[in-house]
């Protein structure tokens, strides 16, 4: 006997439970997951439809109050039934739960509709609107000229819509007046707050593509074209016109009346790449951000649905826009982090892009100047097919990069965060009025500790990657647990000069000021963009000239195209090296390969000088000869020796509790369940080891770690791990959360 997970109804979001219902014989061997099928419900067994989430051989509840599926419905290939089946895939291969999955997949609709709040604004240019002013009250149209009196008295040119209505009368009629004479417009509270306004941005014709470009364009359609369908991963260097690309084959699509989702992080959702994809595609475009409430996320998608839009551009939430004819997944910035969820299901927006795409008989694209060694990997496997930009637009040349040693600067008597090299160098390019960008790399920084006179860094000795100083001196490593005391001298040279690197943007900003105090600074950092707003203000500054230097963490290297902008520093460009994370290099590399890549993007070539404490690494080599090939040969050699991903597949174990006694029991006994079966599946288990923050709001948070051969293996021996902490009492305080790398 087979049974069925049903949930009714799925596009009310009322997913919280589905229902278990017995799947009649005949239709043992064609139902299906996704599958629409009717049952009856309720008291009164009236017929509803409902969506198969799952299928099992055993049920729950008491076999006579169980229900029989009324009929299926085999035929119908509807966007719900893909959006099932992906949902199905992702709690398959990340591991979640029925609800947790099908929560990622459709967003919810709010339960109660908050009243969106609407303004009046004014479209035309305010002398047009003085005439028509003019003109409505030479005649008899009192409550219109009232209506737009107010507005152009107002100070913002606006007016609340409610407030129009109830004191001055103003008819829906009115407005249709209005805004068919081109004149006022009604818009909600929401866009109207945003730093930008999408309709007020300028139409634009396509641009002609280099020749480089065109070359890519026309692979990838001939690898469409002949029938194959792999993923296309461009590597494109920084500055070479990857989203040329990327509109090109989005008009193929929207011309064969073809939906395209973009995907692009969300910290490079600003009014630069918003404008591209506008000006090109207009009112076919609708944006996600994580601003939106759900309920407008809902209406986007319900938009998406009805054909009212055809481009979804957004973060990784927008890969499940409800598209009925999805042609194209496009990612852009393809390595970055942010497309990893951070919560449960752990799903991965490349993987299941690919998995959409399949299911779908969708094309994807990828695209970075610093592949994730993922993509890169698969591409060298043929698994995707790699196409390649390799010039600056215009042949532009990339930028010329200097790597100074801090060490020696130590011996030579500077203690200053700035070499002798950028100091100069940052001098003639304020002469020369020309902009220059300060990057200050904080990423993955964890307490490390490091020698400032030789660069050494102190490492697990079973792990390698750097130890994490916690409270009293200690020296944890995350991985296997290894603890140590925090030495009073360097082992290596001897040096007292040994302690965590504490550096900010804001102490950084005081030396620039003290240093040039000519120069016009900007700071963008998590403080100085808090408000709303306030990243898209920093930025557009900057753009404008009214700033010489601009000094920011991450957030400002990412995607941003400043023509101005010549010289780039890089302050301690390996600080991200020492996180205590296999992936630290590979960061490190992208980091400074998309710093580097801000320089020099106008007409006048760039430079940069990237500052470092270990410049033989080969993350900062390669970096600053801008050479992705040899990065990703070391990396790679590197990954393949200590059995990281991608030569080995990873699946870390991530547990938190309240009690840190009943936590560490618990992770022991999983990680002796999980060693009874590592020679089965040819596993081998690390840890447990406390978490690199192992406390958070009072819960205590362990990992373990599990290496094996293939990803199936290790899909397997975490639902048997699932099982066993099911019926265990042990775990019952414990949250798990299963992270498949
Ligand atoms: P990437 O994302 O690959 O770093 P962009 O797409 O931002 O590069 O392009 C870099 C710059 O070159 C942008 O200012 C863009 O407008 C310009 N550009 C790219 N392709 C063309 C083209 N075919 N014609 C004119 N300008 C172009
Ligand atoms: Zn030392
Ligand atoms: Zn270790």
């Amino acid at each position: 006997m087979i049974y069925a997970d049903v949930v009714i109804d799925i596009t009310s979001g009322e997913l919280d439970r589905s229902f278990s219902y017995r799947v009649p014989d005949e239709w043992e061997d064609k139902i299906g997951v996704g599958m629409t099928v009717t049952v009856p419900f309720g008291a009164g067994n009236r017929q509803r439809k409902g969506y198969v989430t799952g299928l099992s051989d055993k049920t729950a509840y008491e076999e006579q109050r169980i229900k029989s599926i009324l009929s299926v419905d085999t035929s119908a290939e509807t966007t719900e039934a893909n959006l099932l089946k992906l949902a199905a895939w992702i709690r398959e291969t990340y591991g979640s739960t029925v609800i947790q999955s099908l929560r990622t997949v459709f967003p919810v609709r709010e339960k109660m509709k908050i009243r969106e709040k609407k303004r009046i604004v004014l479209k035309a240019d305010p002398g047009t609107a003085e005439l028509f002013l003019e003109d409505l009250e030479k005649g008899r149209g009192k409550a219109r000229a009232r209506l737009l009196r107010t507005v152009l008295e107002s100070e913002d040119k606006t007016l609340d819509c409610a407030y129009a209505t109830k004191e001055l009368g103003a008819s829906p009629a009115v407005l249709r007046f209005f805004k068919e004479n081109g004149i006022l417009d009604v818009e909600s509270e929401e866009s109207y707050r945003m730093p930008f306004r999408i309709e007020d941005i300028p139409r634009e014709e396509p641009k002609p593509l280099n020749r480089g470009q065109m070359a890519a364009v026309s692979e990838i359609r001939s690898e469409w074209n002949e029938g194959r369908n792999r993923p296309v991963l461009i590597h494109g260097v920084t500055g070479s016109g990857k989203t040329e690309v990327y509109m090109t084959l989005i008009q193929d699509m929207l011309d064969r009346g073809k939906q395209v989702i973009v995907l692009i992080p969300e910290i490079s959702l600003t009014y630069q790449t918003v404008r591209r994809f506008v000006g090109r595609f207009g009112s076919k475009v609708s944006i996600l951000n994580s601003r939106l409430s759900r309920g407008e996320r809902y209406d986007r998608f319900v938009l998406a649905k009805k054909g009212e839009i055809s481009v979804m551009v957004g973060p990784r939430s927008a890969l499940f826009t409800p598209f009925t004819n999805l042609g194209l997944i496009i990612i852009d910035e393809e390595h970055e982090s942010a497309y990893k969820s951070e919560q449960t299901p752990r799903y991965h927006a490349r993987e299941t892009a690919v998995h959409r795409a399949e299911l779908e008989g969708a094309h994807v694209v990828l695209g970075s100047a610093t592949p994730s060694l993922e993509a890169y990997s698969r591409a060298a496997a043929g698994e995707y097919r790699l196409v390649s930009l390799t010039e600056r637009h215009e042949g532009r040349p990339m930028p010329e990069v200097v790597v100074t040693d801090m060490r020696e600067e130590l011996k030579k008597g500077n203690r200053s965060i700035l070499s002798r090299r950028l100091r100069d160098e940052m001098e003639d390019r304020l002469q020369k009025k020309e902009q220059i960008m300060l990057f200050l790399n904080r990423r993955g920084y964890a307490g490390f500790v490091s020698c400032r006179s030789c660069g050494h860094v102190i490492k697990c000795p079973h792990c390698d990657v750097s130890l994490s100083q916690h409270m009293g001196g200690r020296l944890v490593c995350h991985y296997c647990g290894y603890q140590t005391q925090s030495p009073k001298v360097c082992p290596e040279c001897g040096s007292s000069y040994i302690s965590g690197f504490k550096a900010g943007t804001q102490q950084v900003e005081q030396v620039i000021a003290k240093c040039f105090p000519q120069a016009r600074i900007l700071r963008m950092d998590s403080d100085t963009t808090r408000t709303k707003g306030s990243y898209e203000a920093i930025l557009s500054s900057f753009a404008s000239h009214e700033a010489d230097i601009l000094i920011g963490t991450q957030m400002i290297v990412k995607g941003h195209d400043f023509p101005a902008v010549t010289l780039v520093g890089i302050l301690a460009a390996d600080l991200s090296l020492n996180a205590s994370d296999f992936r630290s290099a590979e960061r490190t590399f992208q980091l400074l390969t998309q710093a580097v890549g801000r320089a020099g993007r106008g007409i006048r070539t760039g430079s940069a000088v990237l500052q470092t404490y270990s410049p033989s690494h080969y993350s900062i080599q390669t970096a600053a000869r801008q050479d992705y090939e040899a990065f990703y040969r070391e990396e790679m050699a590197y990954r393949s020796l200590m059995d990281y991903p991608p030569a080995a597949p990873l699946l870390v174990v991530h547990a938190s509790c309240r009690s840190e006694e009943k936590l560490s029991q618990g992770m022991y006994y999983a990680a002796k369940f999980c060693s009874k079966l590592s020679a089965a599946y040819q596993i081998r288990v690390i840890g447990p080891a406390p978490e690199q923050v192992s406390k958070v709001k009072d819960m205590y948070r362990q990992a373990l770690y599990l290496k094996g051969k293939d990803d199936a293996s290790l899909t397997i021996l975490r639902k048997h791990l699932e099982d066993y902490i099911a019926i265990n009492p042990g775990f019952r305080e414990i949250y798990m959360q299963y992270d498949h790398h």
